[in-house]
């Protein structure tokens, strides 16, 4: 059976959040959210983000700002704690003991976008684990056709770690047909990572992560 990992990022957005929990709950689907750490700075982030965790959903970091890629940065001394550790703070009690961090950049590219070296070298420090991803529908440039691309891809793999976006862009009135498409074909719900998403665990590096981290500091 193929195993999926739904994977939600740059939310919470309250008016998003709740019906997607709302879908996942109704079918006892468990999914990561990586959350953005400004979006925990209102009462209602902080909530939608809280409830995600007490329903069993695993809440990772995803930056503060989610403005400009870490690896396209350089000079800035308090990048990593300004974007990262202060992220993990705000997740605060709802973080999973790994520390999940996941970059951005490149619209699902895997490149030297992600990461600067200052930030690499903060996430293996304070033993933060990096997650990626394998689909990458593209459902904020194509909110109602990420479905059939999403799964196209999965049809090729034995484990998708899918990437959508729990944001007011339209694409999430299809997370029930998605789901539907996917009870169809009969799946495994997994919140947990292929190795080869995974390339850092718990500050360990177990993959070679230099194609995505800039020589920039
Ligand atoms: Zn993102």
């Amino acid at each position: 059976m193929k195993r999926v990992t739904l994977t939600f990022d740059n939310g919470p957005e309250p008016d998003i959040t709740h019906g997607v929990l709302d879908e996942l709950g109704a079918r006892g689907i468990g999914a990561v959210f990586f959350v953005i750490g400004r979006k925990l700075d209102t009462e209602a982030g902080l909530e939608a983000a809280s409830r995600a965790h007490a329903e069993g959903h695993i809440i990772g970091n995803h930056t503060w700002s989610h403005t400009t890629p870490l690896g396209e940065i350089f000079g800035d001394p308090a990048i990593a704690e300004n974007e990262i550790g202060r992220t993990q703070e705000a997740i605060g009690a709802c973080a999973h003991a790994d520390k999940l961090f996941r970059p951005f950049g490149g619209g699902g590219a895997i490149s030297e976008r992600l990461l600067n070296k200052r930030c690499f070298d903060y996430l293996k420090d304070d033993g933060y684990s990096c997650v990626l991803w394998n689909n990458v529908p593209g459902d904020w440039k194509d909110p109602d056709g990420w479905v059939e691309t999403a799964l196209e891809t999965l049809a090729d793999q034995d484990w998708s770690v899918i990437v959508i976006h729990g944001m007011d862009t339209g694409a999430m009135a299809h997370l029930a047909r998605f789901l539907d498409e996917l009870d169809g074909i009969g799946v495994e719900y997994r919140q947990d990572f292929p190795d080869d998403c995974m390339p850092m665990v718990r500050g360990e590096v177990v993959r070679d992560m230099t194609a995505f981290v800039s020589d920039h500091i």
